[in-house]
């Protein structure tokens, strides 16, 4: 028994400490019970942007929760979601004309992959397999499991998952081989799309890969009229350095997921931009092309109206200035871990850094990991290592000196939990 009732995501209660109790969340921290200040080296999960409770998207919601709660969304519309859909089509790579909502990065996904089957399905072509990345991760539902990497995660639901094509990961220098898979797989004719995570690979390690492999990828879908599924649910506003990381390989997907920082992290809210083509593939005075998807609380007006103003901090604050700082940032502290024989392949793209310690085991399941997230967190960061491989993605508030203090903490975990070559 732990004493509550909850039972918490991507948690062994029997190996965790209870759980400490956050009464408050402010700029890059989460502050507890005791009054600890707690670093949001994650932006927990990866969902904050410009820090926590930016006055604007708060100031946002108050002022929506005067006017909306929950509205249908089918006969209905409303101004938030209508101001939204044409601020990303705005922003987003040029060529995506229509936006669907949900409500979390796996709903965009599993609403993306049914756009890419009904496209062709509507339009009388056979072609119904998913070609996805190795070590992708694109949520946790049953769909969005099936085209993510197997594995522990997954294994209990392994006989469920439907089969999907794998590209190898695009190693540095073995990027050929690749584009090579994927263009066989795509010759074979039944190809839908590739579902990938432009340049970082998240959950599965983060891993990145070149911009050129991302293009080369395209301009191989393009050939075959296969479609291109851009999962930016992580890499999305900003991350990568871009609004959207497929701005960096200049290309379009005919498919673009977001979610996590669609609202600044502040609310539940996702969208799946798509081609016209797509939507219009579905346009027809024959009901049965319908795009039969919903959920109850899609296009919710005040995570929309969130978002509305997430719109307005990217276009009147500095957040570009924002996010090419902390890269910098990253980079100056990087740079003492490039030659360190405790790590391994440290690398950066944009606000994300991360690093390889050197462990007896690697892997997600890796025993350094847990033991990692517990030095940390008694030195008050929040930094949850994916198995042994320790990654910063902080919010674009955090300054130096805070940077500083988690740079500082995986330096000497280092030296508790590493094994030094
Ligand atoms: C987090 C994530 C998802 C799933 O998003 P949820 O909101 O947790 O459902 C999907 N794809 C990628 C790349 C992610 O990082």
């Amino acid at each position: 028994m732990t004493g509550s009732a909850v039972w918490h995501p991507f948690t062994q209660h029997a190996l965790e400490p209870p759980m400490k109790r956050i009464t408050k969340t402010e700029g890059a921290y989460l502050i507890d019970e005791d009054g600890s200040h707690v670093l949001d080296a994650i932006s927990s999960w990866w969902v904050i942007t410009h820090g926590h409770r930016h006055p604007v998207i708060m100031a946002a919601i108050r002022a929506a929760a005067q006017r909306y709660d929950q509205l249908i969304f089918a006969e209905y519309t409303h101004a938030p979601a209508e101001e939204l859909a044409g601020g990303l089509i705005a922003l987003a790579p040029p060529g995506l004309a229509y936006a669907f909502y949900s409500d979390s990065g796996s709903t965009s996904v599993e609403v993306a992959l049914k756009m890419a089957l009904g496209f062709f399905h509507n339009r009388g072509e056979k072609r119904n397999r998913i070609v996805v990345m190795e070590h992708s991760y694109h949520g946790d539902t049953i769909g969005t499991m099936s085209t993510g990497e197997r594995g522990v995660f997954n294994a209990a639901y392994e006989q469920l998952l439907f089969a999907v094509d794998k590209l190898p990961f695009p190693e540095a220098g073995r990027e050929q081989e690749t584009l090579d898979v994927f263009e066989h797989l795509c010759r074979s004719g039944d190809v839908a799309a590739l579902l990938v995570e432009p340049l970082v690979v998240g959950a599965g390690g983060m891993k990145l890969f070149s911009s050129s492999v991302l293009s080369q990828l395209k301009t191989i879908a393009d050939r075959h009229e296969v479609l291109l599924i851009a999962d930016e649910v992580m890499t999305g506003w900003g991350r990568t350095g871009t609004v959207f990381a497929c701005a960096q390989a200049a290309i379009t997907p005919d498919i673009l997921c977001t979610s996590k920082g669609l609202t600044g992290g502040a609310l539940p809210l996702a969208a799946t931009l798509c081609r016209a083509e797509i939507f219009e593939a579905h346009l027809s005075t024959d009901r049965r092309k319908t795009f039969f998807h919903s959920s109850s609380y899609t296009a919710n007006p005040i995570a929309c109206a969130a978002a509305v103003a997430n719109l307005a901090v990217w276009r009147d604050e500095p957040v570009q200035a924002r996010i090419d700082a902390l890269a910098e940032m990253h980079r100056e502290r990087l740079a003492r871990f490039a030659y360190d024989p405790r790590f391994e392949n440290v690398r950066q793209l944009g606000t994300i850094a991360a690093l390889d310690l050197k462990a007896a085991a690697g892997g997600y399941l890796a025993e350094v990991g847990p033991k990692l997230r517990a030095f940390f967190r008694q030195r008050n960061l929040l930094i949850r290592p994916l198995g042994n491989v320790v990654y910063l993605m902080p919010p674009y508030c955090i300054t130096a000196t805070e940077l500083d203090s988690a740079y500082e903490a995986i330096d000497e975990a280092a030296y508790h939990f590493g094994v030094s070559a």
